[in-house]
């Protein structure tokens, strides 16, 4: 509660910005291997060592969420979150780093040099310790969804501008939304962006009843960002030419819609959880 009455009024008002921290250089898909170690001392205190990269809002943050080993030996359940600050001793950020797209926010690399924080820094309090891992399975789900409905939103977004777009851009002295081709296109594209609405819809009404399951979340990420990037795909070509320039909304949203399939967990990742919930595992 003490935590909660700290930190969520400001990011709430924006007073401070929050990133979550999981991803290392070599530790991705694969988040059990993360190495960052966070040791109890003696005195009570967690010694915090290691490096995060690719993390959203890093170079902004005022407040980081850490996954960090507190039992290295212990796999997923060793692992649990920290609240880190800006401005504690040894943390550190590295570099904004160069995207293809979502040029509006940041993506730094974050790294920890004996980081020496109270057990008031562990997420929950000292009940959590090692329960890391169950906390951020359980809140992925909302993260995954959340992807799932940007990348509809924008998937509909770029229909409605080809739309104008064909209306307004005249080839061999007609619009090019006369083509069959380009209404065939669209009329395909409406269509499966509404089918995916319906099912993040309901992806919706589920988690506002607490109920949406990993498998689900997996389903409505993967397939709604492999969705969104056909659409851009298809959108950019009915521009011709000016779907590559920047002065056109579409080629920001090429750029932007591609990450998508590779953030939140990549859509292999979440072919293995729905698999996986469908009794078929693999090695
Ligand atoms: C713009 C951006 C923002 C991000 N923001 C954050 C953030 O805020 N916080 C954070 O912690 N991370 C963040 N990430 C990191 C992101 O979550 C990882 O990039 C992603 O999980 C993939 O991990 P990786 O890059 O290590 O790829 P890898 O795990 O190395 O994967 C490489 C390829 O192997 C495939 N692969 C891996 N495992 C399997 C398997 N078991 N079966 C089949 N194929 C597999 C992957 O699907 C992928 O195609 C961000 C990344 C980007 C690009």
């Amino acid at each position: 509660e003490a935590q909660k009455q700290k930190y969520l009024p400001k990011l709430a008002s924006g007073e401070m910005v929050g990133a979550i921290a999981m991803s290392e250089p070599a530790a991705g898909s694969d988040l059990q291997g993360v190495k960052t170690t966070a040791l109890l001392q003696a005195d009570g205190t967690y010694l915090i060592n290691g490096s995060k990269t690719f993390i959203t809002n890093g170079w902004h943050a005022d407040l980081v969420i850490l996954v960090a080993k507190t039992d290295p030996a212990a796999g997923a359940k060793g692992t649990s979150l920290f609240l880190i600050e800006r401005g504690m001793p040894g943390f550190e950020k590295g570099k904004r780093l160069k995207k293809l797209g979502l040029k509006a926010q940041d993506t730094s690399e974050l790294f920890f040099d004996n980081v020496k924080v109270s057990a008031d820094q562990l997420l929950g309090g000292t009940a959590m310790q090692g329960k890391g891992f169950i906390c951020l399975m359980e809140q992925l789900p909302w993260e995954r969804l959340q992807i799932a409905i940007g990348g509809i939103a924008a998937a509909q977004a770029a229909i409605d501008w080809t739309v104008q777009y064909v209306k307004d851009r005249k080839v061999f002295g007609q619009a090019v939304g006369n083509y069959q081709n380009t209404r065939y296109t669209l009329a395909e594209l409406q269509t499966e962006v509404q089918v995916a609405r319906v099912f993040v819809d309901k992806c919706c009404e589920l988690i506002v009843q607490d109920k949406l399951d990993t498998a689900t979340a997996s389903m409505a990420k993967y397939w709604c960002s492999d969705l969104q990037c056909k659409v851009m795909d298809e959108c950019v070509q009915l521009h011709g030419g000016y779907g590559y320039m920047w002065e056109y909304p579409i080629t920001r949203a090429y750029a932007d819609a591609r990450v998508q399939r590779i953030y939140g967990g990549t859509n292999e990742i979440m072919k293995e959880v729905i698999s996986r919930s469908m009794g078929l595992a693999g090695r």
